[in-house]
């Protein structure tokens, strides 16, 4: 099989805190704060890098890389993923740990931005080489994860049993059961109804409000083209066509498949979730095509939900889509966004569109910290209303500042954040 990127995936991660970085200096550029502040922002508050041996199945020792940056910590204990992939390196793993700041604050919950990661290949390793990778990091996290410090999750390569196994983890090492050490955990050990689903929801949800708002909002008329099919982007497929949406396109790391009429995606993530990849599926009247292509269909609405640096000055013009809702992190770069932004192209930015997720999280973390428990029509009735709350903020300050949504975005957030460094004072 051969695997076609759009660019090679450490090009877009290496770049990954440089597009962060730009999009903070040109949001700050917008405000009147203390030079300090802003440099103290600019920065990660702390950086924590662990290498480490795990067993392999065939008896080699090998030695692995992790990492785990606290950005910001002022609005509260830091919120973040937990990535694997071959690609993670630290300056991807600041920028993304930055975006959850941002992200916190924009949607108003009282975390600060965190981010982790594996250099591994999750699909390389048996699930016991996995388990013990796992709950060998846990272990090199433990000084700097806690319930009340430092909350991870899931990102992309990591799910549910990869929470189970860091707050099990965890907990041995406490002696004691620490269901709030982590969040996107299995139901029957403290986790939340509606989280895995919930970035994708959360996306979907962003995704109809930008549409109303435009004037576009004809259900069955608009089609959704959605790049990458893993827990965000395979939840959105699932919620837009339950909510009568049309999806055409999708693609995961083997390539994309497409069909004007809309795709079966109840099929698709039957056949996705038993370990087939996208290239080898086969259906009458589905189109392959590669993830450069993909991006660049004819659609209405274009969702990464992959990887970082997708969207480049080298596509941003040809991409035919006017919304583009970033169900993944940073995958617009700062040069893309000019030229879309000069085509009139909608693009609803990451810590807004895909704030679901840690929406929900949050929502675990206090369930866990309370023993008691939600049910999902609560989660959703709570999730909506948080999500459009920060829809209306932003659209607030896209009007009264003249905005642009990313930077009006990361305005609040990063005002939010100066604001109360400031009320809390510059220790000691
Ligand atoms: P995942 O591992 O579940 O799925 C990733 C998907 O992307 C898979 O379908 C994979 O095949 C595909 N992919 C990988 N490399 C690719 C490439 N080079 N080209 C095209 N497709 C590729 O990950 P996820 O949790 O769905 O995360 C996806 C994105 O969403 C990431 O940017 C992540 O930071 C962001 N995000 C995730 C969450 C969450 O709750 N999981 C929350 C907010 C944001």
């Amino acid at each position: 099989m051969v695997l076609d990127t759009l660019m090679a995936p450490d090009f877009a991660s290496s770049k990954a805190y440089e597009t962060a970085l730009a999009q903070f200096d040109r949001a700050v550029s917008f405000l009147d704060l203390p030079d300090g502040v802003v440099e103290f922002m600019r920065h990660p508050k702390r950086e924590y890098t662990v290498y480490f041996p795990v067993q392999m199945d065939n008896g080699d020792i090998r030695v692995f890389t992790g990492y785990r940056v606290h950005h910001n910590i002022v609005l509260g204990p830091s919120k973040g993923g937990i990535r694997y992939s071959p690609h993670v390196t630290l300056d991807e793993v600041r920028a993304l740990a930055m975006w959850m700041t941002w992200k916190c604050a924009l949607v108003g919950l009282p975390y600060g931005g965190a981010k982790g990661g594996v250099v591994v290949d999750p699909t390389k390793l048996s699930l016991r080489e996995n388990e013990s990778l796992t709950r060998r990091f846990a272990s090199e996290l433990t000084p700097v994860i806690n319930p009340h410090g430092d909350i991870p999750a899931p990102d992309m390569g990591t799910n549910s049993q990869t929470m189970a196994w860091i707050m099990d983890t965890y907990s041995m090492t406490m002696g004691y059961s620490v269901p709030a050490v982590v969040t996107g955990k299995p139901l029957n050990i403290g986790g939340s109804e509606g989280r895995e689903e919930a970035t994708g929801r959360g996306v979907i949800i962003i995704m109809e409000e930008a549409l109303k708002r435009k004037g576009l909002y004809d259900k069955g008329a608009v089609r959704i083209v959605i790049q990458g099919f893993g827990n965000v982007g395979a939840h959105a497929a699932r919620y837009a066509v339950e909510n009568g949406f049309k999806v055409v396109g999708i693609s995961d790391v083997s390539g994309g498949v497409y069909a004007a009429e809309g795709l079966d995606i109840p099929a698709l993530y039957t056949f996705t979730r038993d370990g087939n990849l996208l290239s080898s599926y086969d259906h009458p009247g589905v189109e392959h095509l590669s993830n450069p292509e993909l991006l660049e269909v004819d659609c209405d609405v274009l969702i990464p939900a992959a990887l970082e640096g997708q969207i480049t000055e080298r596509n941003a013009g040809n991409v035919k889509a006017s919304v583009i809702v970033e169900g993944a992190n940073g995958p617009t770069t700062p040069i893309a966004d000019e030229i879309l932004r000069s085509r009139d192209v909608l693009v609803i930015p990451d810590v807004l569109a895909n704030a679901g997720g840690v929406t929900v999280s949050y929502f675990e973390w206090v369930q866990d910290l309370q023993n008691f428990f939600w049910d999902e029509v609560e989660i959703m009735r709570q999730l909506k209303r948080i999500l459009l709350k920060a829809y209306d903020r932003v659209a607030e300050y896209c009007e009264t500042r003249k905005l642009d949504m990313r930077t009006a975005a990361q305005v609040y957030a990063i005002e939010r954040v100066a604001r109360a460094t400031l009320t809390r004072g510059i220790y000691p």
